[in-house]
């Protein structure tokens, strides 16, 4: 019997391999249009960040060595140019030009797909790449090591996009990365891609989100990649990342059928269209066994899977079936993990699928053993009896074995219920007694059974504020360092007390960091009667990380924080690993309380929304923030004490200063004090000004946070200015023309 398989890296190796093992007499010829066979191209993105330091490392096999040890005929830079179904033969092209014709028994296609290259103006300038094999990392390393690359833009934020951009970085190189889309990562949800968002802007790499490149174009030794936004940025070296399709010439021409998504159709045998003609890997589409629709799935697992079964069947005839891919998938982002398997939400919703989700924030491991570091878990799942849909998880620790047994549970059609009953290995350093992936399996369960009435931060985010109550029940502290806006704060402990305070009549959301004093919330308040009160899933840490704004300006590089490295007299340190919010900051209060002024503290916590906390909580406070970095999870900030700003009493009297008093809401005299007050502080003179209670009409926003009030409150709201825009002149007002006149007067 004669093989032949096209195509010598995963699918095609892995085939040829496995039909000797299946038949030790038989001819098998593998053609490699390239001059590199069975290497790892999952690796290259990496060897060019220097973190794989040698090139031989990636060739697992070089042809010769795969040729003695399988007895396989390797042919490298051996392109098939033409299949005969009919005759049953190829017509192969060698490197010098020369060609000729083979004959076949049965034949293999592992092709692969080819990156998307759009004719755009100036794609061919140099120092424009594409990474697919071992010839263009050759070709983007050289030209690294023979330039000083500053900026890096990367175009596309997929798997290789980010994983090119952290390895760019490495480098020493700013990055920049332009995605169409709204968020990097496009198998995986808005809410939990905007986690690696904000990871990748305190790496201090900037985001360009759904912005397109226009052009290219030569500005001096660099390159200009023009936005559609009308922005330009300069690059060193552009990286596009921009997808793949799959290699489907050969197979074209040669009649075989195409699938609706572009892919070699294949039936559940992966036997294409033509009898005898296999075909594997990126370049086949395969129906998707959750939506039983063809999908196209460019992972090296199902390449290495498939090429195994089509090794059976070519050898054995056509008798074991292709199971399908889910998509399971993960990638390193600098300190962060992503991980991810089945369908996602908005996959879902763009096929009229019904679905829920949960999210849940755990520890990777028990929080009190050294090292526990967060991770997020997001679940779909069908409302009618939870089955698994698909799970994200964004961490640092322990994303991959999460997400590994989920995929399991869903290619065997497992439900949420089963996540509560999965059986794991447990000791402190490896997980806790209730694994991340159970505690989701259990709020998803609270979510279908209605034992925990939610909402999710969308909803928050899109619900009209006036038909709603924000209810925060988290510390005065949490909520004072940062609160959703128009929110309430009655900390869980307090709530059986102040219960009163919280109207029967509104609907009532309620929220704390990860969910769950907002579920023992929830109970609380069902258990009083409130039949309307909502949990927000996730808490404000999904809330806040789904709606942040994407601000290029990473912690890093902040001009704000002092990198003063200075040995301060005294240091105290202390390690919050593994404490969930409020944890390290209640720490942090602690420890400054317990230092005197000038001194330093170094805390190190896990918590992802520390350093953002311990910024806020500085600038609230007064203290000053000498550092803040973040390395592999761990955010160390060092604080100095300080005298608080506002226990800095404004020079109300004598000495340098000059004071002025706003006794009066008349647009006119509030205009002039202003004036006069910022001639003073021209001068140099420090500057007060006192609002009395009329007075306070000049600083009224439009946008108010809403406060309860009573009776007279509200007839004072009615008769006061509702805010700055309302003031009116005390002459010449004229229904509101005189202090329009006056206005755009002072705009001019
Ligand atoms: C930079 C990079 C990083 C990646 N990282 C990951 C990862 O971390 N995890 C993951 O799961 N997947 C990853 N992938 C994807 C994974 O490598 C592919 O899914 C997998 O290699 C597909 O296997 P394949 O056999 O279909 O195609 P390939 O492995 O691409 O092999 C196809 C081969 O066929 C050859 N060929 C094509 N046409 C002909 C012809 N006419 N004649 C002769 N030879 C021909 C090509 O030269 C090529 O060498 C990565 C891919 C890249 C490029």
């Amino acid at each position: 019997m004669k093989y032949i398989i096209i195509g010598g890296v995963a699918g095609g190796a892995t085939a040829a391999t496995r039909t000797r093992r299946n038949d030790e007499s038989a001819e098998i010829i593998l053609l490699e249009k390239g001059k590199y066979i069975s290497y790892a191209n999952c690796g290259l993105p990496y060897y060019i960040g220097g973190v794989i330091d040698e090139r031989e490392k990636l060739f697992l096999q070089t042809p010769q060595s795969f040729g003695t040890r399988f007895s396989v005929d390797v042919r490298v830079e051996n392109e098939a140019i033409k299949i005969s179904p009919q005759t049953k033969s190829l017509k192969i092209r060698k490197s010098d030009g020369t060609e000729y014709t083979e004959q076949y028994d049965k034949l293999l296609l592992s092709p692969g797909a080819k990156p998307v290259r759009p004719n755009m103006e100036g794609i061919d300038l140099d120092g424009i790449f594409v990474l697919r094999d071992v010839n263009d990392t050759d070709k983007i390393k050289n030209y690294i090591d023979n330039k000083n690359i500053k900026n890096a833009v990367v175009v596309g934020a997929g798997f290789i996009g980010l994983e090119m951009a952290e390895n760019l970085h490495h480098t020493g190189a700013h990055i920049s990365i332009v995605e169409m889309g709204s968020h990097v990562m496009a198998p995986i949800d808005y809410s939990m891609a905007a986690q690696v968002h904000q990871h990748l802007l305190q790496k201090g790499v900037s985001l360009y989100l759904e912005q397109a490149v226009e052009r290219f174009s030569k500005d001096g030794e660099q390159i200009s990649v023009q936005l559609q936004s009308g922005e330009a940025l300069r690059a060193d070296i552009v990286i596009l990342s921009i997808g793949v399709r799959p290699e489907v010439t050969l197979p074209q021409k040669a009649g075989l059928r195409i699938g609706e998504t572009g892919g070699i159709w294949v039936d559940e045998y992966l036997e294409t269209s033509e009898k005898d003609i296999y075909a594997v890997g990126d370049a086949i589409e395969f129906p998707h066994p959750l939506t039983g629709k063809p999908w196209l799935n460019y992972l090296a697992n199902p390449a290495n899977r498939q090429g195994w079964i089509a090794a059976n069947n070519i050898v054995f005839g056509n008798k074991e079936k292709y199971e399908g891919a889910i998509g399971t998938s993960i990638a390193k982002v600098f300190d962060l993990t992503v991980a991810s398997t089945g369908l996602a939400a908005k996959r879902l919703k763009q096929m009229n699928i019904p679905y829920r989700s949960s999210w849940t924030h755990s520890n990777s491991h028990a929080g009190y053993y050294p090292d526990a570091l967060p991770l997020s878990l997001k679940l779909v799942f069908d409302p009618a009896n939870g089955k698994l849909y698909g799970a994200q998880c964004v961490g640092y620790n322990g994303a991959d074995k999460r997400i590994d047994q989920i995929a399991l549970l869903i290619k065997n059609s497992g439900t949420i219920y089963d996540l509560m009953k999965l059986e794991h290995t447990y000791a402190p350093p490896f997980s806790s007694a209730k694994d991340p992936i159970a505690i989701a399996g259990y709020v998803a369960a609270n979510i279908l059974s209605g034992t925990m009435p939610y909402v999710t931060w969308r909803e928050l985010h899109d619900a009209n504020p006036s038909e709603i109550l924000v209810l925060d029940v988290r510390t005065k502290d949490e909520f004072l360092m940062e609160h959703i806006s128009g929110a309430i704060n009655i900390p869980l402990d307090d709530l059986r007390e102040r219960i009163n305070e919280i109207p029967k009549d509104k609907t009532i959301y309620i929220y704390c960091a990860i969910g769950l004093r907002g579920y023992l919330a929830i109970k609380i308040l069902l258990a009083s009667g409130y039949s309307n009160a909502k949990n927000v899933l996730g808490g404000y840490k999904t809330y806040w990380a789904a709606t942040a704004p994407i601000c290029n300006n990473p912690i890093e590089k902040n001009p704000m924080i002092e990198q003063n490295k200075n040995t301060p007299t005294k240091t105290l340190k202390v390690d919050a690993c593994g404490l969930q919010c409020p944890g390290p900051i209640l720490r942090l209060k602690q420890s400054i309380d317990s230092i005197s002024e000038g001194e330093r503290l170094e805390i190190v916590a896990t918590d992802a929304g520390f350093s953002r906390d311990a910024q806020a909580w500085c600038n609230t406070t007064g203290n000053k923030m000498i550092s803040n970095t973040n390395e592999k999870g761990k955010y160390t900030v060092v604080i100095e004490k300080s005298v608080p700003q506002r226990e800095q009493k404004a020079n109300l009297s004598g000495g340098h200063g000059k004071t002025f008093i706003m006794f009066s809401d008349d647009l006119d005299k509030a205009l002039a004090t202003f004036v006069l007050a910022n001639g003073a502080a021209a001068t140099g003179e420090k500057v007060s000004v006192f609002f009395t209670f009329w007075g306070l009409n000049v600083i009224k926003k439009t946008k108010k946070t809403k406060v309860q009030k009573d009776i007279f409150g509200r007839m004072f709201g009615l008769m006061l200015p509702s805010s700055s825009l309302k003031l009116k002149l005390s002459k010449m007002h004229m229904f509101g023309i005189g202090s329009r006149m006056m206005r755009h007067k002072k705009r001019g």
